[in-house]
């Protein structure tokens, strides 16, 4: 049917191991055939995301091993299953999570959510993106609307998705209040500031750099507070009359969770969406009854609700960005880049990009 036949074999970043940027490993591999409710893509764009340098570095050790990561995956479905809901030829982005298809939270589209309790996730369950091609069943991945490149749609179920559900259905947040954001310069955070944008909140970007203070200005902060020994609470009740936020997106997660907790209003809301060292943090239960604040779980978006980010973006409301295009050969030295912190926002891996691929897909 499409190209390649499954007697070939495609390039493959895989971690045999856990460790270092060293122990990803570039390897032939043959490309799966996709069975009745698979899809083949041909990957054109693998976004490279912190939770990849946890997966990598054995944050999660149960995961199967060997394993290709990356879970900001677009490309074009080349082959597919009889009973695949996508044609040959459909331009196709990941979900991320991959529910068990069957209950009623993945029937609404919101695999995130799956009432299992056992919802997979992409580069760490099942193979993802650090590849010339994917094969997945077909609700791991949802249509990409004509007009929108292949470089952002790839990184959008975990940047601008993730920030939209965080911002609009878990916070809640409202035209007029107060929102702090942790964390504020990583891709997600960028990301939630077009979002608080949209949705009429007064944005505190929290950045323990002094150099990202403009790019989060530039990309619509309407406060920026740098913080090198991540205390912010007192400059946020500074900057709210005394009162605290009305809401804080607790992106970085345990090393920040404490201010967040103080930065927040009494009756306000702490959403939590990353923990980027995985550490756990201590909760003083007097604390939450004394402020009556809200701790809300956000984990990633709905198929509608990416549906709704798409048509923001092409009316011009919000914001899709990448930091930069590399090639799928450099992923060991952005992983690297990455834990020395000297990247703002997301960059994308070229794999196929927009362009038709060569034959039997070589890269
Ligand atoms: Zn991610
Ligand atoms: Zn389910």
């Amino acid at each position: 049917m499409g190209e390649p036949d499954s007697a070939k074999t495609m390039g493959a970043w895989r971690i045999r191991g856990f460790g270092g940027p060293e122990v990803l490993s570039w390897e032939r591999v043959p490309v799966p055939a996709p069975g009745p409710d698979e899809v083949l893509v041909r990957v054109a764009y693998c976004g490279v995301c912190r939770h990849d340098l946890l997966t990598r570095a054995g944050a999660f050790p149960k995961i199967p091993l060997p394993m290709t990561l990356g879970h900001q995956v677009s490309g074009v479905v080349v082959d597919r299953g009889e009973r695949a809901r996508f044609e040959v030829g459909a331009r196709v982005l990941s979900l991320i999570f991959m529910g068990c298809g069957g209950c009623a939270a993945c029937e609404r589209g919101n695999q995130a959510g799956c009432l299992s309790g056992r919802a997979l996730f992409m580069g760490d369950d099942f193979d993802g993106g650090y590849a010339e091609y994917l094969c997945v069943p077909d609700r791991a991945m949802t249509r990409i609307p004509d007009g929108i490149p292949l470089d952002l749609a790839a990184v959008t179920s975990c940047t601008l998705g993730t920030a939209y559900h965080a911002l609009k259905a878990r916070a809640a947040l409202t035209a007029g209040e107060s929102v702090v954001i942790t964390g504020a310069s990583g891709g997600i955070g960028l990301h939630a500031l077009s979002v608080a944008r949209l949705l009429g909140a007064r944005s505190i970007a929290v950045t323990s750099r002094e150099g990202q203070a403009r790019v989060l200005v530039e990309h619509g902060a309407d406060e920026v507070i740098v913080a090198p020994d991540l205390r912010f609470a007192r400059r946020v009740k500074e900057l709210t009359g005394g009162v605290g936020a009305d809401a804080v997106i607790e992106i970085v997660g345990a090393a920040t969770m404490p201010e967040s907790l103080h930065a927040v209003r009494t009756g306000g809301r702490v959403v939590v969406l990353g923990n980027v060292d995985g550490r756990p943090s201590e909760v003083r239960p007097a604390h939450l009854i004394m402020k009556e604040m809200s701790l809300i779980g956000t984990k990633s978006c709905t198929e509608a609700e990416l549906a709704e980010v798409f048509a923001l973006v092409a009316a011009g409301r919000l914001t899709l960005d990448i930091t930069g295009t590399r090639p799928l050969s450099a992923a060991a030295d952005i992983h690297r880049e990455m834990e020395e912190r000297s990247v703002s926002g997301r960059i994308v891996m070229r794999v196929h990009g927009e362009t038709a691929p060569a034959a039997g897909g070589a890269r």
